[in-house]
């Protein structure tokens, strides 16, 4: 059983915010709308409740066209899903309902779009962070707020915030700590999965040795696309203009879909892997190094990243990246580290110093996540246990070895 409790308190927003926060409840009562719209049905057997249905179905588009954050869309997504399961359980009552609709000034707030400090707190908006004073109840004693407000083993966690006569307030719902070790160690340990994504070969490799996509089937379909796109913009005719529309709409459509299996391979394998954090090159200096990619390849790469980013943040794993020196070069076997540019040759990563033999993709991938912990390292971030997933188990960032099956 969790202990949660829910304390109100007043804000002082300045009034040169309050319309970027009254646009940001309009914006999310709005982005509900197209979630409702796809779960619901008259027939309440057909109502869609699950989050994941709704979010697969709504996420991407709604995400495209709002300011909102992420977070915000995915609580406003939630929302809705509750509101459905609602309805549900109402027709399944045999009572009467109607498909539901949301008025009112509030929007939900979670640890992606608040923090809380002393005394004040930082909102997104649809236009960036706000920052909100606290303003604290005088004679307050004996009153929740005393209670749960500035007490250590009471967590402030998701909070709604409203409107009433032109005063912003927040509901924060506060939990006990005794209650929430696990999540707690989540933030404080850091499992790393590292990607390396190529323009030939497996488009991406994780550092758990998943062989994700196929580059070369990519850059195929894309040429002969070009090829058609150049002949028929020579005929320059009608017809030929309106062709030359749908085969473009539909080659984009057709790559978009591989780079989701491929965004959905990383995000699961982080998933079964226990992972906090995904870890990528940074990409200007991808291009650097691949200094003959297309603008298709540098889209593809973009895109995958981008998909990677909102799917990870459903089940609150970040996305990271990091500047990629030597992750072809290093070995990253055990503790050895080896770095030289004759360790790999192609395909094949062999190690001139312990002679270790890797696929030169996956080794990169392990550099790549081995790079994030060491940043971590040196930043002092304080993750007391910072690992690596890897394909047998996870490492720690002093070379400890678990087995995989415990590192979750
Ligand atoms: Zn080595």
């Amino acid at each position: 059983m969790t202990a949660v409790r829910n304390i109100q308190v007043k804000l002082d927003i300045p009034e040169e915010h309050h319309p970027v926060v009254d646009a940001t409840f309009d914006e999310f009562r709005r982005v509900t709308e197209p979630v409702i719209d796809y779960g619901w049905n008259d027939n309440p057997d057909d109502i869609i409740t699950s989050k994941n249905r709704l979010n697969d179905a709504t996420y991407h588009d709604i995400r495209e066209d709002s300011p909102l954050t992420g977070g915000h869309v995915q609580s406003a997504r939630n929302l809705a899903a509750t509101a459905l399961s609602n309805c549900k359980d109402l027709l399944e009552d045999g009572k009467n309902t109607s498909k539901p609709e949301f008025k009112g000034t509030v929007v939900t707030y979670n640890s992606n779009t608040i923090t809380y400090n002393d005394d004040h707190c930082t909102l997104s908006t649809v236009d960036g962070r706000i920052r909100a004073e606290y303003v604290f109840p005088h004679g307050d004693e004996g009153t929740p707020f005393e209670a749960y407000w500035n007490e250590d083993e009471w967590e402030k966690r998701e909070a709604t915030l409203h409107k009433r006569d032109g005063e912003y307030y927040l509901h924060v719902a506060v939990e006990h700590v005794e209650d929430t070790d696990s999540s707690d160690e989540k933030t404080e340990n850091g499992v790393v999965l590292g990607v390396d994504l190529n323009v030939d070969g497996y488009l991406a490799v994780t550092s758990t040795g998943a062989f994700l996509g196929n580059a070369d089937e990519l850059n195929h379909k894309r040429d002969e696309y070009e090829r058609r796109r150049g002949h028929l913009q020579q005929t320059g005719t009608r017809s030929a203009h309106l062709t030359l529309q749908s085969i473009g709409d539909r080659f984009a459509e057709w790559s978009r879909h591989r780079l989701h299996d491929v965004s959905n391979g990383i995000v699961r394998e982080a998933r079964e892997n226990g992972c906090t954090h995904i870890a990528f090159e940074r990409l200007k200096y991808i291009w650097t190094r691949i200094s003959n990619a297309s603008k298709f390849q540098q889209w593809a790469f973009r895109e995958i990243q981008r998909q990677v980013e909102y799917k990870a943040e459903e089940y609150g794993i970040e996305v990271d990246t990091v500047a990629p020196q030597y992750t072809s070069q290093r070995c990253s076997h055990g503790k050895c580290g080896f770095t030289h540019e004759d360790n790999r040759d192609g395909d094949e990563f062999e190690c001139l110093k312990c002679a270790k033999e890797l696929h030169a993709d996956y080794n990169a991938a392990r550099n790549v996540a081995w790079r994030l912990v060491q940043n971590w390292l040196t930043s002092g971030s304080g993750r007391a246990t910072s690992q690596l997933a890897l394909k047998s188990g996870t490492v720690n960032a002093n070379g400890r070895f678990r087995p995989a099956a415990l590192s979750s």
